[in-house]
């Protein structure tokens, strides 16, 4: 058993919320520990809940459709979420959740080291930065405990609106951009990671 599957297994197996009784299958997330790009949404849907894979509905069809148009296909990249269990009715995770759910993101951040980690909307970006407002920070570099984060709208809104459509898809030309450039050090934004749980819903 491999890295990928020792984890996703831990996955598997956890009971360490109220999600894990009520999903049909955990979704860890999929792609390759050698990724350069790890995207993170925010909780598997229906549609992720029941095949257990991460961004297999309307939202992960865009979402493969603005990776392709930079030169990416979806083994390329590492997608996962926030928790990995789908909440009942969608419903927005809840403190606990995400406080007993993301060490495996931890983990899985650990071990991929990508170059740059885009948050899908507005909860991934608050784990890594409670205060900040997505509408405020999409498209920019930022950085967390030396890695670098990279705001966008999650794909679902640009279902809604074709005005987010626009953004994301400049947003991920941008993206690239800053990979090929290999981001540097230094940040415009930065926020405290020691205060994440505590004020995770602040925005
Ligand atoms: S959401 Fe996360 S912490 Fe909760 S049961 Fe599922 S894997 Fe475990």
């Amino acid at each position: 058993m491999n890295e990928i599957q020792y984890l996703a297994e831990e996955i598997n197996n956890c009971r360490k919320c109220s999600l894990g009784c009520e999903r049909t299958n955990t979704v860890p997330g999929e792609g390759p520990y050698s990724a350069s790009i790890v995207f993170i949404g925010e909780a598997p849907g229906h549609n992720e809940d029941l095949q257990g894979k991460p961004f297999v509905g309307a939202a992960g069809r865009l979402l493969d459709g603005l990776l392709s148009q930079v030169g990416f296909e979806r083994q390329d990249v590492f997608i996962t979420n926030i928790l990995k269990c789908r909440p009942p009715n969608n419903r927005d995770p809840l403190p606990a959740e995400i406080k007993a759910c993301t060490p495996f993101l931890e983990k899985q951040l650990k071990k991929i080291q990508p170059n740059i980690i885009v948050t899908l909307g507005r909860f991934s970006l608050s784990y890594f930065f409670p205060t900040l407002q997505i509408g405020k920070v999409r498209g920019k570099l930022l950085k967390w405990n030396n890695q670098n984060i990279y705001p966008v709208y999650h794909p679902a809104a640009a279902l809604r609106n074709t005005k987010f459509y626009d953004l994301l898809k400049n947003d991920f030309q941008q993206m690239v951009q800053f990979l090929e450039e290999k981001p540097v050090e230094e940040s415009p934004i930065t926020d405290n990671p020691e205060s994440i749980q505590l004020s995770f819903f602040d925005d």
